[in-house]
């Protein structure tokens, strides 16, 4: 058994995507904890966030996974820049209390030319920055496609991440399939092998969340294009041997696929139609 959701808008508050994601056929969901381009928060209502709770217990739903703006550089070569990011993960995990112990994932960052070493150090740094032993959220880092001079894009990078980090229980891998095979891992051909050697660099206890995408093009790409379940260069039986994989039961997968509304829906129903056969 696997949690499904999307992502959802958090512009009509916080309990209205609980129930968006009830009449969706979901069980857990995804929201950008900002505009995904810009920096704003969302003003932060206890008294919503508290109805969210209430519906999600209710309901039986899994954690939530929250995303970090893709604006957020805690590895940039600017130091206004790493601040500002900063600045904006500790305001997100004030935040995320309101719904305690769920998940918070965000893209590790971009060494803009600093090199591999030197982003893993300052990210490592910002993160024992702002996590304490009081927070109840798990932050996660994602598994990149390793576009540019994007930093994670393999699990040893993102393991030299966790390696510097003091406070490891709070951190896990957000798995994102079109990503892990735009950096080069072959989930069509040999899903155990890649998850083998999840296990044996970070550790699969880690592993709390996947983003279920397909990907528009070929393995090692480097690209991070995302496509419909199916319609992508992994193709639908892959990507239903992901979904239904022992080793991944229990996490929140997210789809981060192109599609409106309607298509969200049929991708859920065509997920747990999969998980009904297990
Ligand atoms: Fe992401
Ligand atoms: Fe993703
Ligand atoms: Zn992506």
């Amino acid at each position: 058994m696997i949690y499904i959701g999307c992502h959802l808008s958090v512009a009509n508050g916080y309990e209205a995507m609980g129930r968006t994601m009830l009449a969706f056929g979901g069980n857990t969901f995804a929201y950008f904890t900002r505009n995904p381009r810009g920096g704003r928060s969302r003003e932060a209502d206890p008294e919503d966030a508290g109805a969210l709770n209430a519906l999600l217990r209710r309901e039986g739903f899994g954690p939530l996974v929250a995303h970090g703006s893709y604006t957020m550089n805690l590895c940039a070569a600017n130091p206004q820049t790493r601040a500002n990011g900063l600045d904006m993960l500790e305001k997100d995990l004030a935040v995320m209390e309101l719904f305690p112990g769920n998940l918070y994932n965000f893209h590790p960052g971009a060494h803009v030319g600093q090199g591999a070493e030197a982003g893993v150090a300052l990210i490592a740094e910002a993160l024992n920055r702002v996590l304490t032993p009081e927070g109840s959220t798990t932050v996660l880092l994602e598994t990149m496609a390793g576009k540019g001079s994007e930093v994670g894009a393999s699990f040893e990078e993102l393991r030299e991440i966790i390696d510097r980090v003091e406070r490891r229980e709070r951190i896990g891998v957000c798995f994102d399939t079109c990503h892990t095979w735009d950096a080069g891992y072959d989930l069509a051909g040999d899903l155990d092998g890649v998850l083998t050697r999840f296990d044996r660099v970070i550790g699969l206890d880690r592993l709390r969340a996947v983003h279920f995408n397909d990907s528009k093009n070929e393995r090692g790409s480097r690209k991070d294009r995302h496509e419909k379940l199916g319609r992508g260069a992994l193709g639908l039986e892959a990507m239903k041997r992901v979904a239904l994989h022992p080793a991944l039961a229990g996490r929140p997968f997210i789809l981060e696929t192109p599609n409106d509304d309607a298509g969200y829906i049929e991708e859920i129903r065509l997920v747990r139609e999969w998980l009904g056969g297990e």
